[in-house]
This record gives structure tokens, sequence and C-alpha cells, in this order.
């Protein structure tokens, strides 16, 4: 049986390792001139509002670069990036200034790829195996050929994002909450393990130039890896991504259920690699924040050691979509800042989807509407405080937090744009972490 090729390689220098990790995998080998190319970096988050930590959480615009030159020199023409940045979908303004920060105006310029919000673009509803069903960004539905882009990062919710994770960026705001369902058995996995289904024929490069711990964000530990994993079969290059990331496949719970759809093993027994070995290449990337159980219950480990008492702050879970989890760091920080040394009386904080209020707290906190809605009721709860909107508005969490007896600093809420800008300090000075990979210059790559 011939086996599914991925190149694994180290990154060295300016389009020779991208071209490289392509055609050592064959990767073009379904791609014809003519073809429409779509190809789907990853930008998880943006913001103007301040400079932030981009290595191992956006796709590095050198690797765009360097496909796009590789492209021309196969002979396409037609040539889009699109990308869904999370933001509100009537943001215009934030989505085309990371377009235009990262350096994409330019490739427009230089080479001719067009680029596109997929929120300023229509969604088709696609009809999925087993029950779902998702709207696709058109423009990607009518391509013949993917060139799907993630970063090489572990995930906290579905401990590695890579090629399958990367494309959840190219379905709408309903879609992408519909895929962190409650349901146990039609989870945030089984929706990921069958999002690739109505793709065309495609090709994936992973961008480990860097590399993320406790992804998908900046809040992440960024690390310099300089690896590029590629592959026209985009399950081969995650399961081989999973181990790069010192993760067995068989705990990545979408690539179980991928391959067990595709009567593909998880051993790599049917993936030949190209290029590095992964023993030679592996480190281990933490994937989760790490949570304690005390006596209050449960809380991050980092409240714990700062002897916080009081408060039962249970880890999140996959049903939290993004939009929810864009504060639960924030409030955890707000938390930490209003501590004064007086324990709190018996405070929860739930949300997601899932959670139920535990017996015997003195005050239940119900963060977003799914929370409102499936809880309001609950007989646990003594006093409930909410923010009852989808995502809450950070108004309604200040109150609630306030009303529980938590004295959070609202002026923390009012800065959530800027605080992205204080994690830049972990990386300032070292030269291992270099902006330039997140620009394109004036200079034309092709024929040189
Ligand atoms: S309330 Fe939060 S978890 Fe529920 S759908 Fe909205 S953003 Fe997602």
């Amino acid at each position: 049986m011939e086996k599914f090729q991925v190149s694994l390689i180290r990154y060295k220098e300016v389009f020779t390792s991208v071209r490289k990790a392509v055609l050592d995998c064959n990767g073009f080998k379904h791609l014809k001139p003519g073809d429409r190319v779509f190809i789907k970096p990853n930008i998880v988050f943006w913001t103007k509002a301040c400079k932030f930590p981009k290595w191992g959480v956006i796709t590095t615009s050198r690797v765009i670069e360097d496909i796009v030159v590789l492209l021309k020199e196969h002979g396409v023409t037609d040539i889009t990036i699109g990308e869904g940045i999370v933001s509100d979908p009537e943001d215009k303004d934030t989505p085309a200034h990371a377009f235009k920060t990262l350096g994409y105006e330019k490739l427009k310029d230089k080479y001719g790829a067009k680029f596109i919000n997929i929120m300023e673009r229509p969604f088709t509803r696609i009809r999925l195996e087993g029950g779902i069903s998702l709207k696709y960004n058109q423009d990607i539905l009518d391509s013949d050929f993917l060139i799907n882009l993630p970063v090489l990062k572990s995930h906290n919710q579905t401990v590695v994002s890579l090629g399958l994770k990367n494309l959840k960026g190219t379905i709408d705001i309903a879609s992408r909450k519909k895929c962190h369902s409650p349901n146990p058995e039609k989870d945030l996995h089984y929706h990921i393990a069958r999002i690739a289904d109505p793709m065309p024929r495609s090709l994936t490069l992973i961008d480990g130039i860097y590399s993320l711990e406790r992804g998908p964000a900046f809040d992440g530990r960024m690390r310099l890896t300089n690896l590029l994993i590629a592959s026209s079969d985009m399950l081969s290059a995650d399961l081989v991504g999973a181990k790069v990331l010192g993760h067995d496949p068989a705990d990545v719970g979408h690539l179980v259920l991928a391959a067990e759809r595709l009567g593909r093993p998880l051993d790599l027994s049917d993936v030949k690699i190209i290029g590095e070995k992964i023993d030679d290449v592996s480190t281990y990337h933490e994937y989760d924040f790490e949570y304690v159980k005390n006596k209050d219950g449960e809380m991050p480990r980092a409240l714990a050691k700062q002897g916080i008492e009081g408060i039962y702050y249970r880890k999140f879970d996959q049903t939290m979509c993004t939009y929810c989890s864009a504060f639960n760091g924030l409030i955890l920080t707000a938390i930490r800042q209003a501590w004064q040394g007086e324990p709190w009386k018996g405070v929860e904080v739930l949300t997601g989807k899932s959670m139920e209020p535990s017996q015997g707290m003195d005050a239940t906190l119900l963060i977003g509407k799914c929370m409102y809605t499936k809880n309001k009721d609950h007989p646990n709860i003594q006093k409930m405080f909410a923010a009852r909107g989808c995502p809450p508005d950070p108004d309604d969490i200040i109150k609630a937090l306030h009303d529980a007896g938590i004295k959070v600093d609202p002026l923390l809420f009012s800065q959530i744009d800027t605080l992205p800008g204080f994690f830049m300090s972990r990386y300032e000075d070292n030269p291992d972490f270099d902006e330039s990979f997140f620009q394109v210059s004036d200079q034309c790559k092709i024929g040189q």
C-alpha cells in the first residue's frame, strides 16, 4: 500500500525551505496552473490597540509569501488569502488592520494575491456526515485547491491546533459557537473531525518556525522551533504535527475520530516521513493551564499560589467558545488583583455551556447566556449574579463580580484591547523573536 507522504524539515532560509517542504511531499501533485487557490492562514486573534506577541500564534507572513511565490512559479495566478478573524463580525477595521500590518497588501501589489475578510463574504450551509451542519465561506468552497497554513501549536481545549482545527476559521460565527456543543457525543472534537469534508484538494503546510505551548493565543509560551511540516493529506500532517508537539495522536479527540472515519491507524504506520526523524525534533508542548483542587473546590494554580480562598473557579471545558474565553483570562487576572487577603464567602464562577452549580455556595456567578439559560432556576443557587450576554458584556461581568463581593478594577475591563501588549515584555530584547517574520518587504522574490 502506498503511504501518505509528509515532509518534516528544518526551516533554514527564505523560500528554499518552504519549497523543499512542499516539493519533498509532492504537495502540488493535484494542483493545476489554472486552479483557483485559497490560502487559509491562522490569524486567531488581532487588535489594533497595541503591538502584541505573534510568534506561534499567527502564521508568519514569511511562509505565506514563500508559498505565494511557489504558486506563481507553478503558474497559478488566481490566489486568494482568506481569514475570518475572531472579532465582532461588524468590525471591518480590525481585520483590515491585520491584513495591512501583516503585509497582505504588499502581496497583492507584488504578486496579485487577493485577500478577503470572510466575515464580509457569503456563507453556505453544508450538511456533514453525522447529522451536523455548518455554514462555510463560499470562496473556499468555490476554490479548486486549498493551501492550509496552520501554526504548530498546542491548544488548551483540543490538545493541538493544526490543519483540521485551522479550518474552524472558515465557518460563520454561529457555526463556531455550535462546534462547542454541550452534547458529549457531538462535541468540539466531533465537529473538527468532520470540518474538512467539503474542502477541495489541499496542501497542509504547518508553520513551525515558531510554535506555541498552551495556545491558541498570546498568553501561551512561544518558542523558536524552526520546523515545517507539509503534506497533501491533512490528517497525516496533523498526526505528525501532534507527535512533534510531544502528544500521542491517540490523546487528541478529533484526530482519533478523523482517523476512525477513514479507517486509518494513529501510529503513523501508513505515513512516510521525508526529512527529519520525529524523535530528533519533537519537544513536549504543554497544552493546558494547571488547575488545583483545594478545600474550596478548584481554581487555577496561580490563584491558589497567591493564597486566594473562598472562590471556586472551575476549569473551563471545551463547550466554552472563543467569545466567552476572551474574557476568562481577564476575569482571573481581575480576581487576582482584587484579592485583599480576606477570604470571599464561597463564590462559584461557572462558564461554558455544561457546568452546573455546586451545593453549599453562597453566591453563583453565571458567565454568558448559555450558563444563564441553563442554570438560572437551579435549586443549588443561593444568590445568583449573571452576565447574560452572548458574548457577555464586560460591564455585566464587573457588576456580577462586584455584587458577589469581588471588587475587581473596572479599568482592567475597559483596557481589554491593550492587555495583549503586556505580554510583549516576555520576548523583548530576545533576538530569537523576530517581528520581521510577520512583515513583507517591498522586494519581489520571483525570479531571484
Ligand atoms: S454565551 Fe459564551 S459559551 Fe455561550 S454561545 Fe455565547 S460565547 Fe459561546
